[in-house]
């Protein structure tokens, strides 16, 4: 029997990425970055800070996110279909799709699946303590 603090998804969760790029593309949205993570993405493209904010960062508020396309509104470091700074993604993208909206309810995670098809039937089950574990490093960069 299931206990009643544990989450809806508490026997895991059917997934498997198939590296297609989708969630990495529009409609427009936020890719947060903090200091940590600027710093390494910056390292890894052998800018200095200054440089890489101007060129790929946009303030919101007193956060920052990483640039889109303007047309398109795919996120700029996305490259045919791949991450180009997959080493040094963000913590937002590694932990997709373990975001609390995707996982408030089984319809919301339906809803993500629609857009994922790394989520379906046949994948196999992430157990919980990956889910949550997921979960809690997002957390930290928030
Ligand atoms: S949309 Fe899903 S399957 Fe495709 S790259 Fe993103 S996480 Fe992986
Ligand atoms: S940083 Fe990489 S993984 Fe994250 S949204 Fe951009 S292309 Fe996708």
């Amino acid at each position: 029997m299931k206990r009643r603090d544990q989450p809806w998804y508490a026997t895991g969760l059917r997934f498997a990425c198939t590296e297609c790029g989708h969630c990495c593309t529009g409609p427009e949205g936020y890719v947060w970055v903090d200091e940590d993570e600027i710093e390494a993405i910056a390292g890894h493209l052998d800018l200095d800070i200054d440089t890489f904010g101007r060129r790929y960062l946009r303030r919101i508020g007193a956060k920052y996110s990483l640039l889109e396309d303007p047309v398109t509104k795919d996120c700029v470091f996305l490259k045919e279909k791949r991450c180009t700074i997959y080493e040094v993604r963000p913590h937002q993208c590694a932990a997709f799709p373990w975001w609390p909206e995707n996982l408030k309810s089984i319809r919301a995670w339906r809803q993500t699946a629609r857009d994922c098809e790394g989520i379906h039937a046949e994948a196999p089950v992430v157990p919980l303590a990956t889910i949550q574990a997921a979960l809690e490093k997002l957390g930290d960069t928030e």
